[in-house]
This record gives C-alpha cells, sequence and structure tokens, in this order.
C-alpha cells in the first residue's frame, strides 16, 4: 500500500495533479445502541436505488476461487456509514448461498437476520436485507458476510472459461454484475477503496486491479493480497485465476503488461504496442497522467463484450487482442479502436464515474468520441475522422425510429441500466460531442474536459458539469444550450430547405426551419415549442467556401457567399438530417468532388433518408444518388453507399432481384477491376473486402464466386502468408457457401490462436444450404462452441437473405435449447431477430412469437420495441418504393441471373 502511494505521488507530482483522497481505515468506533422499537425493513424502491440506510467506505473482500470447481466462497467485509440508527441495511447480491452475516460495532458483534428480495423490475432477488435484533446506532461499523457461491454462466460475475482445457476464473461486473461475486453497493455512486485478497491453488495466478503486495503459499493453495485500490465503484472491480503468461512492455511508467491464457504470451506484442503508444496520447489530451500505479491487459478466451475497461485491469475477447503478423487490417484497425476505447475510460469512467446509469453516455459517448480523436492522431491513414462521420450518420437510423429513448434518461431497474448499452449512449453521446467541440473551439473544449477531469477526479460527475466546465472555458453558455436539447429528448432533428435563392450569382440565401425526421410509416407532430439548438451550417459547393453558421431555434433565412449548388453540414459536424428540395440533389450530386469526405457521408446519408422519409423518388436515388460510386475513390464514403445497396436488397423482391443484380455490378465491379492484385494498402485492402463481398452477394457474380475458390485454398495452404488476409477471408467466407459444415466446424475446433479461430468461425458461418445452416445452428448449441461464438455463428445466418428464413425457423423451432444455451441476459439480442420482418404478415408473426419471449428477459423490452417497429417500417418502404425501384431498373435495361 505504502509503496503504491509513493508510486502514485512521483506520477502526480510530474503533472501537478493530487494522490487519490486517504482511505478510511477498517477500524469502527465503539457506539452506544438505543432501545427505540424495530422498524419493518423500507421496501424496494421504485427508481431501482437502494435505500439509503448505509454508505460502503471500504471493502476487505476475500475469495477462495478454484476454476476447477463448480463453485467458490468468500467472506467481504465492508466498512460502512450508518446516517442513523437502524436495525436493517439493504445491499445487492443475486445468487449466493449466504452462509452467515454480523455486524461489528466497536469491540461487540451483533448476528443479522439474512432475507432477500428483486429490486425493482428485477426477475430475480437481487437485494440482500440484513436485519438486527436492536437498533444499531448511527456512525461506522462493519458488516462481515461469509458465503459460497456457483460460477457465473452468463459471462458475468465471476466466471469461469476454459483454453487449451485449462480452467481459467474472470470477472466482468458492468452493469451489475458485481453482486453475483460478492455481495456489494451496486450502484457507481459508491466509490470506495477495495482490499482485495484472493486463495487460489499454488499452480495459478491471480491478478486484480491493483497490484500484488504479498503472496503466501500453504497446502497447496497461495493467498495473493493485492495493494488497496483508488476509490472505485463496484462495476470497475476486477480479477482473474488460472495458469497465466505474462508480456510485459518494456521500461514503460506505469508498468504494462498483457496477461494471457497460457502458451499465448507471444500474440499480444502487437496490442501490447498499440496500449504503449496510446497512453500517453491520452494522457497529453487530459492533461493528467495515467491514474493508476500499474496497467494490466487481458485476453480472455470467452467473453461477452469486446472490452471492459476496470481500472488498472482491462479485460478484453482474446480474438480482438491476440493477433500476429497475418492479422487482416480490418482486425488490426478494429483492436487499435478497442484498445483506445478502453484506455480512454481509465480517465473518463474511471477516474471520474458518472452518478447513476442515466448518464451512461458521459462514460461511453466520451469514450467513443475520444477514440475517433486519438486513433487519428495515432494512425492517420486509419481515417477516424470520417469513421466519426460515419457512424453519427448510421445512429441518426436508429434515432429516426419512435421507441427510439433520450441519451440521458432515468434508468429504474437492472434491465434499464442494461438497455443503456446501446449505439444511442455510444453513437449519438459521440456525435454531440464532436458537435459541441466543433462549436465551442477544440481548445475550449479540451480545456473544459481538463477542469472536469481536474475538479471530480477520484469521485463522480454527472453531464451538466461537463458541460458547465466546457462553457466556462469557452466564456458562453452553448455547449449547455445545444446538449440540452439534444440530451433529454429522442429523435434527430430535420433542417428542411424550403427554397434557395441563388439569383444574385454572388451569394446563395436559403430559407430553412426544423422538424422531427420521421421515415415513412412514421411521422411525428411539428414540435414548435421544443425544437433542437441545431448548429445549422451551410456553404457553397465551390472550393474554399466558408461556411456560415448559426444556432438554429426557428425559421430563418441565412446567406453564404460563393454561388449554387450549396453544401449543407459541412464535415457532417452536426447532429441532424438536411432535407433539400428534390430538384437540388442531382445538380448537389454532380457536385460532390468538391466536398470532403465527410461532408460526401452527410450528403449520401440525407439523400437516403430523404428517401426513406418518401420525399426523395427512388428513380433519383438510383439515376442521380448511387452512382456517385462510380466515380467515388474513399473507402468510406464507398462503404456508406453500399450500404445503402444493402437496406435497399431488403426490399427486392425475386422478380426484380436480376435486374438489382445487374445495377449492383455495374457499380462494383469496375472498382474491384481497378484494385490491383500485387501489394496493396490497407484502405485497397478494406476497400476490395466491401466490394468483393457485395459483388457476389448483391451482384451475383458467379465467376468472381469461382474465382474466390481458389483464393480461399490459397488462403489455407503455406501460400497464406504472401496473401493478402483481408481478401483470403472474405475468401473464406464466400467459398464456405459450398462447403463441407463438418469441415468447417473441425477448422474452428483445431485453430491455433484465437486469430485463426475467429476467422474459421465466419467461415463456418457462411454456408446457405437449407442442411448446412441447420447443421452450424446445431453445432452452435452444442458445448463445442464457447458462449462467445454463438452470435458470430447464429447472426451472419440470420442477417444473410439466402439462409435468414432457414436460420429463422431454427430459432424458433429450438427457442427451449437456446435459452438454455444463452441463460438471463445472454439470450437478450434473441429478441432483435424479430426485425427481420418486411411483409405484414411476418411482422405480425414475429410480434407474436418475440413478445412474448422477451417477458422471461431482463432488459429485452425495449431491443424488441425497436425491432419491431423496424421491421414495420420496412413493411411501410417497402411497398413505397419497390414500385419506383421497379420502374426505375425497367427504364435501365437491367437484367441479370436469378436469386440464388
Ligand atoms: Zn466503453
Amino acid at each position: 500500500m505504502r509503496v503504491r502511494a509513493a508510486l502514485l505521488s512521483a506520477l502526480f507530482l510530474a503533472c501537478g495533479e493530487s494522490a487519490p483522497p486517504p482511505r478510511p481505515p477498517l477500524v469502527v468506533p465503539t457506539t452506544q445502541a438505543s432501545n427505540a422499537p424495530i422498524p419493518p425493513p423500507p421496501e424496494a424502491r421504485a427508481d431501482g436505488r437502494l435505500p439509503p440506510l448505509a454508505k460502503p467506505l471500504r471493502y476487505a473482500i476475500h475469495l477462495d476461487v478454484d476454476p476447477r470447481k463448480d463453485t467458490f466462497s468468500g467472506k467481504v467485509e465492508i466498512m460502512v456509514d450508518l446516517p442513523e440508527e437502524t436495525a436493517h441495511v439493504v445491499l445487492n447480491v443475486r445468487g449466493e448461498n449466504i452462509r452467515r452475516a454480523t455486524v461489528r460495532i466497536g469491540d461487540s458483534t451483533l448476528p443479522l437476520t439474512v432475507t432477500t428480495r428483486p429490486s425493482h423490475g428485477a426477475l430475480e432477488p437481487d437485494e440482500l436485507v440484513l436485519s438486527a435484533a436492536r437498533m444499531v446506532p448511527k456512525g461506522r461499523v462493519a458488516l462481515v458476510i461469509e458465503y459460497d457461491a456457483p460460477f457465473g454462466k452468463t459471462l458475468s460475475g465471476l466466471y469461469r472459461a476454459t483454453d487449451a482445457n485449462e480452467s481459467y476464473a474472470f470477472t466482468q461486473f458492468e452493469a451489475s454484475d458485481a453482486r453475483r461475486a460478492f455481495p456489494c453497493f451496486d450502484e457507481p455512486g459508491f466509490k470506495t477503496p477495495f482490499d482485495v485478497e484472493l486463495t487460489v491453488p499454488s499452480d495459478m495466478l491471480a491478478f486484480s486491479n491493483a497490484g500484488e503486495a504479498s503472496h503466501a503459499v500453504s497446502g497447496g493453495m497461495t493467498t495473493f493480497t493485492f495493494a488497496p485500490t483508488a476509490p472505485l465503484p463496484t462495476y470497475l472491480v476486477a480479477f482473474a485465476v488460472g495458469r497465466f503468461d505474462i508480456l510485459t512492455a518494456p521500461g514503460t511508467t506505469p508498468p504494462i503488461r498483457f496477461i494471457t491464457t497460457h502458451g499465448r504470451s507471444a500474440l499480444a506484442k502487437t496490442s501490447l504496442d498499440t496500449a504503449t503508444a496510446v497512453l500517453p496520447l491520452l494522457a497529453k489530451y487530459f492533461g493528467i497522467a495515467y491514474p493508476y500505479a500499474k496497467l494490466d491487459l487481458v485476453a480472455v478466451p470467452d467473453f461477452g463484450a469486446g472490452g471492459m475497461e476496470n481500472a488498472g485491469f482491462i479485460t478484453f475477447r482474446d480474438d480482438a487482442v491476440l493477433l500476429d503478423e497475418h492479422a487482416s487490417a480490418r482486425q488490426k484497425h478494429g483492436m487499435v479502436g478497442l484498445m483506445t476505447h478502453e484506455l480512454a475510460h481509465q480517465w473518463f469512467g474511471d477516474l471520474v464515474t458518472m452518478k447513476w446509469w442515466n448518464d451512461l453516455w458521459l462514460n461511453e459517448g466520451f469514450a467513443t468520441w475520444a477514440t475517433y480523436k486519438i486513433v487519428d492522431e495515432y494512425k492517420p491513414s486509419f481515417g477516424a475522422k470520417v469513421d466519426a462521420a460515419a457512424s453519427a450518420e448510421s445512429i441518426m437510423d436508429q434515432d429516426g425510429l419512435g421507441s427510439a429513448r433520450a441519451i440521458r434518461q432515468p434508468v429504474a431497474s437492472v434491465g434499464q441500466a442494461m438497455e443503456a448499452f446501446d449505439g444511442i449512449t455510444y453513437q449519438k453521446g459521440a456525435a454531440i460531442l464532436r458537435m459541441i467541440e466543433r462549436y465551442a473551439g477544440a481548445d475550449a473544449f479540451q480545456k473544459g474536459v481538463h477542469a472536469y477531469l481536474r475538479d471530480h477526479a477520484w469521485g463522480n460527475a454527472t453531464a451538466d458539469d461537463l458541460l458547465a466546465a466546457i462553457d466556462a472555458s469557452a466564456g458562453t453558455h452553448d455547449a449547455t444550450r445545444i446538449a440540452t436539447t439534444y440530451l433529454d429528448k429522442p429523435g434527430v432533428p430535420l433542417v428542411v430547405i424550403d427554397s434557395v435563392d441563388c439569383a444574385s450569382g454572388k451569394s446563395i440565401a436559403a430559407h430553412v426551419h426544423q422538424e422531427r425526421f420521421g421515415p415513412l410509416g412514421k411521422s411525428f407532430p411539428p414540435e414548435p415549442t421544443d425544437p433542437w439548438n441545431v448548429p445549422f451550417c451551410f456553404e457553397s459547393a465551390a472550393r474554399g467556401a466558408k461556411p456560415e453558421c448559426k444556432l438554429l431555434l426557428e425559421a430563418t433565412t441565412l446567406t453564404a457567399s460563393g454561388t449554387c449548388p450549396a453544401f449543407a453540414n459541412p464535415d457532417a459536424a452536426g447532429y441532424y438530417r438536411v432535407a433539400w428540395p428534390e430538384s437540388s440533389i442531382p445538380p448537389l450530386m454532380k457536385k460532390l468532388d468538391a466536398a470532403d469526405d465527410t461532408t460526401k457521408i452527410a450528403i449520401i446519408a440525407d439523400a437516403w433518408a430523404q428517401t426513406r422519409a418518401g420525399k426523395l423518388n427512388g428513380r433519383v436515388l438510383l439515376a442521380d444518388v448511387l452512382p456517385a460510386i462510380d466515380r467515388e475513390t474513399e473507402r468510406h464514403v464507398i462503404e456508406r453507399l453500399v450500404s445503402i445497396l444493402y437496406e435497399l436488397s431488403e426490399l427486392v423482391d425475386d422478380a426484380t432481384w436480376p435486374a438489382f443484380s445487374t445495377y449492383v455490378r455495374a457499380r462494383l465491379g469496375p472498382h474491384l477491376a481497378q484494385i490491383p492484385a500485387g501489394t496493396v494498402d490497407d484502405e485497397q485492402r478494406l476497400l476490395r473486402r466491401t466490394l468483393t463481398y457485395a459483388e457476389v452477394d448483391l451482384g451475383e457474380d458467379a465467376a468472381l464466386l469461382k474465382k474466390l475458390d481458389g483464393v480461399a485454398k490459397a488462403f489455407q495452404s503455406a501460400a497464406s502468408a504472401t496473401l493478402d488476409p483481408d481478401y483470403g477471408q472474405v475468401a473464406l467466407e464466400l467459398a464456405a457457401r459450398s462447403g463441407d459444415p463438418k469441415e468447417l466446424q473441425r477448422a474452428v475446433e483445431t485453430a491455433a490462436t484465437p486469430q485463426a479461430h475467429a476467422i474459421a468461425l465466419r467461415a463456418a458461418a457462411g454456408v446457405v444450404e437449407p442442411a448446412a445452416v441447420r447443421t452450424q445452428l446445431d453445432w452452435a448449441l452444442s458445448p463445442a462452441v464457447k458462449l462467445q461464438d454463438v452470435r458470430g455463428i447464429m447472426w451472419p445466418l440470420v442477417s444473410r437473405h439466402r439462409s435468414r428464413a432457414v436460420a429463422l425457423a431454427y430459432v424458433r423451432d429450438h427457442w427451449d435449447a437456446l435459452r438454455q444455451k444463452l441463460p438471463g441476459a445472454l439470450g437478450r439480442g434473441l429478441v432483435s431477430m424479430a426485425g427481420f420482418a418486411c411483409t405484414q404478415p411476418a411482422l405480425d408473426d414475429s410480434r407474436a412469437f418475440y413478445t412474448a419471449k422477451a417477458k422471461t428477459i431482463e432488459g429485452a423490452d425495449r431491443p424488441l420495441a425497436q425491432a419491431l417497429e423496424s421491421a414495420s417500417l420496412c413493411v411501410a418502404l417497402r411497398d413505397h418504393l419497390l414500385p419506383e425501384m421497379k420502374a426505375s431498373l425497367r427504364s435501365s435495361g437491367a437484367g441479370g441471373p436469378a436469386r440464388r
């Protein structure tokens, strides 16, 4: 503890920060008990919070963990402050068998009786009511609880994972699963130090948030004692047990290590190098050194998410971070983004934590925003700026639903906390921050972030604290004015360009007003009394034009110098849609070359949104918007256009499919022909990957598919070292259409590395024949497939139009078996399959089936509502757009091979 404190103060002296606040000692004062009558315990609260009977100050946790056994045992001692005398304390548990509970008051100990009950909205008991036979006086007391518990079955709490026949134990606590590992006050607002001690078999190692202080061996078991942590909320506590290997980065401050399962440490080098390079960039941006004494990065062989930002002990899904020199560009980009996101959380989320889950966006939106910012500095060639624009544009599609939720909204149950981990929190949150940064200026924004982190270090804060800090440094109220209209209500503002006047030849006058964007099938009432504070910008499409910007609350006229046509929302910096008159679209698309890549993304996304709103004819989309692919060279812009082709493919009927395929080939084929066969850069690799898949999948390019068989064979052979891995992987996926499902399974089960495993898994999910689809789904439900991989098999089979009908029918026929494999919240994603319906009978059928199923899964209500609404919008769009598409494709004389 002292070694660590000295290290920390040395670190902080370097940049003028203070060390963490002093920790309360685990010593309790003697106090006087009263003889007041014993009231009953308070009921579970409707807001999902614990009643304020006790405030935790410090935890001492001792766990006996042997991952080869089915259960673990523990003793937790929690120093609490009782604000008033009480006979009851309520905290959280889930699944533990409590053997003994006492309260220590000074020198005396009182036994406590134990009852459990569900918190508001929970499907299982998760509140622990401890009751004494007499009143316990106010002040500091220690709750001491001994228990045993089964290891988790849903990749949450303290759970086991196997790699190469070795057993390991890991934790995953966010949002509300620390309570499965130890009784605790499981709310993010309670930040306290933790003293962790783990007793494990002596052939294993144990790690946790803080560094090891000492260890002792006795009777074949080793007890690891860790230094006390800095103040942490329960969801950021973490530990791991097993026969690990360690790869240490040489000479870094803080010490950085990669912890892997046995025999895998050499694969961690690329990720470790990335962490070592990115951490100083983050520290520089935040103006505060890395807050903790050490940094462990942990590759977990069975993991529900991509990564988890536990303070000083970040866990990752192993196939996302254990990459060798043959990793594809897609895998490398993914790793760098994931690593940066989790590292950014060490400041945003860990050092300063949201007060409650309603502000989860502060954690996730900020980490997402910071990832684009820092990756762009670390690897400018990745195009992270364009990624940021593309992701903001795509989340607007989800935010256009009537069932969309506000970024900041009440969370009153464990299920609602889980539902908050969605695109609105991550992507819309990041987009709003990007918009505020643009409007406030990058320097003022950064200074505000510095002040926010300094003022709330080691504690908790709210979104309003951050906005006030940015406003203070910018000397305006714009951050708060903009954000308050965006954070608390769902939806996307639509800036309608009523008219454009270019008559002067020197300036453009645009009259605009705002509405709420609504796609076909969902119209919103105009909201004149509750508009967004939209930072609206537009500029002439002439090169070098300066944008005119205005905070837009009501209808107004803006004037920009230059000539028509004009671009709106340059750089896609604003979170809003723009509706041009239909007649403006063709000239605008002709001028697209003059726009920045980010602006192009916004123009294309706006045109597609207007099509989905029924305000842009399908003919204009097919004849003027999508042919932009033909001239475009930037990878992200082409990918955005290809994604529209995919969305259109959902609407196309069998009779129209050949014409649609011909249209797709006319767009994509020439691009593919231009990519050289030899060495290409990452951008070309990624582009070839996207185009190759779409050319075969939507374009029915039989000659290319045949050629890819050969590419796939070469990729699997010794020649693979010289082949572009992105091309090899997409070839493998497409060649798997005619592959033997059992052989594809064997490739997964015998893969030598997590990276090879991930590639083989994608291929195994590439089958299309009905019998093969069912064989792969049977396999997904078997014990041979890890929990983390079930989704990787099922989702592609359900998403691809060739295998969808068989896969969806399989899901219904095997629902109980699926839920057995994916119990609890692991099965939450299954209800999203209701969203694949695009005809009214299929939608009615989905609604009936999945509505009943969602009732048994925590946190599934909103995903189901969104899936059903997406499906109903698909029905409306299909009815409207398909006839226009048919007419347009017919007039262009397209024809071609039939589907399948
Ligand atoms: Zn995150």
